[in-house]
């Protein structure tokens, strides 16, 4: 059976494993547990703040299909109510959550051969496939190397190889804040989407997701920036971390006119690469005549089951090829 190498741990890998799980799959990532951007930040005493992937929203019936066959004791429908610019949105969507944090959408999932904190440094190609380089100085090979990572990160391994394959388009940074609070806010709704604000267009009332990891007396709140404040702050976050948790805490107790807050626990996270509004590649790239596969979601849209899109394409194409 032909090795194949997967890089990156997220949706993407989650949906490759589930599909070509007769296959010899190995898995690396270079962060320390599952998820990439579907990561869950479990913080002890204090409970799960879903810091990227908030929901997922099937909408396509394949998509609810893969979910059903493979996640439905995993997750469960976030219910609640929900509100955009302070109007509550009169609808009725599914919004699915992971039982114990938003990482249970891809570590059940995952092939068992799967290794963290392996950063892949470069790729160079050999007379069976590839030879990989770790930035831990460590080495391996692979007939096939599935690349599941952000666009950015995609090309900087690519770009050495000189393969005639153009990804274009660029991803946009996203600033999470994770809040505990002592007290109740006295917030109504779950989830609020929010346009007339510069700093901050997302919150979630993390509390209200129905998990029983997290501490009934705290109120759990993550906090999205919008992408225009990201994209303004990003090159200082590592100096400004600080100043721009502040600054998004005030946003958030401006916005909805709190009073003084009594935070139990706060945290930022910046994601340099969160989204991909505008595609404009194909939706997945296999190149069975030098074994290199391309998926994510950057590659169909913004969302989780952009990535569920690209790599069940890729998956089919894989097992026509690869035996
Ligand atoms: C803040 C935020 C909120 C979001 N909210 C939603 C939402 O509500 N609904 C929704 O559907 N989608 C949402 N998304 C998008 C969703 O999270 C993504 O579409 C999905 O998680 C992408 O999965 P992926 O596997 O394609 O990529 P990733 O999750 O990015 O996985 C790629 C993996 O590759 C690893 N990697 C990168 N470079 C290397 C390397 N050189 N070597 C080894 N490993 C490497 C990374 O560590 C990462 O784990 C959100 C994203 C963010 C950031």
């Amino acid at each position: 059976m032909k090795k194949i190498t997967i890089v990156g741990a997220g949706f993407s890998a989650a949906v490759l494993s589930a599909l070509l799980n007769q296959h010899d799959l190995t898995i690396v990532d270079k962060g320390r547990g599952p998820g990439g951007r579907s990561s869950a930040r479990r913080v002890d005493g204090v409970g799960v703040f879903d810091h990227g992937l908030q929901y997922v929203h099937p909408k396509h019936n394949e998509f609810q299909l893969f979910l059903d066959e493979h996640l439905s004791s995993h997750i469960h429908n976030w219910q609640g109510y929900f509100y955009e610019d302070g109007k509550q949105i009169e609808e009725d969507k599914i919004r699915y959550v992971g039982n114990t944090g938003n990482n249970d959408f891809v570590k059940h999932l995952l092939a068992k051969n799967t290794s963290y904190q392996k950063e892949l440094a470069s790729l160079k190609q050999n007379s069976s496939g590839w030879d990989l380089s770790f930035k831990d100085g460590s080495e391996t090979s692979a007939h096939n190397v599935i690349l599941t990572i952000p666009l950015e990160q995609c090309r900087v391994l690519l770009e050495p190889l000189k393969l005639a394959i153009q990804l274009e388009g660029g991803m946009q940074p996203i600033f999470s804040v994770m809040l505990a609070l002592n007290t109740s806010s006295g917030i109504k709704g779950s989830g609020h989407i929010i346009h007339n604000n510069s700093i901050i267009g997302w919150c979630a009332n993390e509390s209200s997701k129905r998990r029983e990891n997290n501490n009934s007396n705290l109120e759990l709140w993550s906090i999205q920036s919008t992408i225009e404040y990201a994209k303004n702050n990003y090159k200082h976050y590592r100096e400004k971390k600080e100043a721009m948790l502040q600054e998004m805490i005030k946003a958030f107790t401006d916005h909805f006119q709190l009073e003084q807050l009594d935070v139990h626990y706060q945290n930022i996270h910046g994601w340099l690469y969160a989204y991909n509004e505008q595609p404009k590649t194909e939706k997945y790239i296999w190149l069975p005549e030098i074994g290199l596969g391309i998926c994510g979601d950057w590659m169909a849209g913004p969302k989780a089951e952009n990535s569920w899109q690209s790599a069940s394409l890729l998956a089919k194409a894989i097992m026509k090829d690869v035996t």
